[in-house]
């Protein structure tokens, strides 16, 4: 499929047909179906994974998005991956931490929503980033509970979806988080 080794994490209870991966590397190298970018709500290209998207991308990506007139903190869209190996990109707006409940519910929601839109769209396999655990500064022991949870609770209601899922982590420190929450 690619370069970056992932690893499989088998969960307990877990349909066959559907997977969950763990990986450490760049998420513009992976080729899969879809990848998810941490974008802001402009969607207009950043810093961190989303300008490593649109660089890797190439301009086509960033004439897309101008379509799309941004996106609401929570939700997602889709655009064609033009020069990345993935086919598609999924764009989402995480939510800047501000410490208040409602930062746990959008970034629940960035998830869930890119699953729906995933699966709306027939794709089989996915990667996510850690979604605003860079910038947007939400703390990673709390981000990635949320986002393994979310996951795994979209794939418990989607039993009969076929489906990869890909935690791409950027650095040691976050793979070694997934990697302890996800083998509980
Ligand atoms: P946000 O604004 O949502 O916090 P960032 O891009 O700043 O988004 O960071 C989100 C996560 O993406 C961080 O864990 C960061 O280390 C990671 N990241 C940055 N570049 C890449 C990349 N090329 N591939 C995968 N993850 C990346």
């Amino acid at each position: 499929m690619d370069r970056i080794e992932k690893k499989e994490i088998r969960i307990k209870g877990g349909a066959d047909r559907q997977k969950v991966f763990i990986c450490q590397g760049d998420i513009t190298k992976l080729a899969v179906d879809c990848i998810v970018n941490a974008a802001n709500r402009s969607l207009l290209g950043g810093g961190g994974v989303d300008g490593a998207i649109h660089r890797a991308a190439g301009p086509g990506l960033l004439r897309e998005c101008r379509t799309l007139h941004g996106c609401e903190t929570g939700q997602a869209k889709i655009t064609k991956g033009y020069d990345l190996p993935a086919a598609h990109v999924i764009h989402t707006v995480g939510p800047v931490y501000s410490g208040s409940h409602k930062d746990a519910e959008l970034l629940a929601d960035c998830y869930w929503n890119c699953l729906e839109l995933a699966k709306a769209h027939g794709i089989g396999s996915i990667a996510f980033p850690a979604i605003s655990t860079g910038v947007y500064g939400y703390p990673l022991k709390e981000a990635v509970p949320i986002a393994a949870e979310t996951v795994l609770q979209w794939m418990r209601e989607h039993e009969d979806y076929e489906i990869e899922i890909i935690f791409c982590c950027f650095d040691r420190r976050t793979y070694e988080m997934y990697q302890e929450f996800l083998s509980r």
